[in-house]
């Protein structure tokens, strides 16, 4: 079954995935968080870093749910709810699909990559097998301000740079 969440609750889980955005922010990455609970209880955490991981697939979600699966030492989270800051794109809406999570709830719409209705929605596809209950626009405004400021302050930063400095000093801020 499904977690099931007051709203209460559930501002609090996309909180946590908003600070772990946070810590992708530190690091340079475009700050996106996530976390997966099982049994109202967080067991992992994950946020963007594909440039520092030099890892293509090392999106929120990816990081979070394989940190669950070793937690719970299943490859299925089928109990699980995963929260994530901004919508999941067709990769990790596929892995979502399969590790059977059981609930999907996620901040900010993504315009660009969104798998859940802004693009394209995988979870309305029927021919896929999958059985995740998806909400969005969770804390939407404060999910959607993190990546505008995230942009602006790196636009800001090149503007003032003719010099576009070292990979170090691009990738670490
Ligand atoms: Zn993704």
């Amino acid at each position: 079954m499904p977690e099931t969440t007051t709203d209460a609750q559930t501002q609090a889980f996309m909180r946590l995935a908003l600070d772990q955005a946070q810590n992708a922010w530190v690091l340079g990455e475009v700050p996106v968080g996530a976390v997966v609970v099982y049994q109202g209880v967080v067991i992992a955490t994950g946020f963007n870093h594909p440039i520092g991981s030099l890892d293509p697939t090392a999106h929120a979600e990816i990081r979070a749910m394989r940190a669950a699966a070793e937690v719970l030492g299943n490859y299925r989270l089928i109990d699980c709810a995963l929260y994530v800051t901004l919508e999941p794109c067709a990769m990790c809406a596929g892995a979502i699909q399969h590790a059977r999570i059981g609930q999907l709830v996620y901040g900010a719409a993504d315009p660009k990559t969104g798998a859940c209705g802004s693009v394209v929605d995988l979870f309305a596809e029927k021919r896929l097998n999958h059985h995740a209950q998806v909400r969005g626009g969770v804390m939407a405004e404060e999910c959607a301000r993190v990546l505008a400021e995230f942009f602006a302050e790196r636009r800001q930063r090149r503007k003032n740079e003719e010099d576009p400095g070292t990979v170090e000093e691009i990738i670490l801020g």
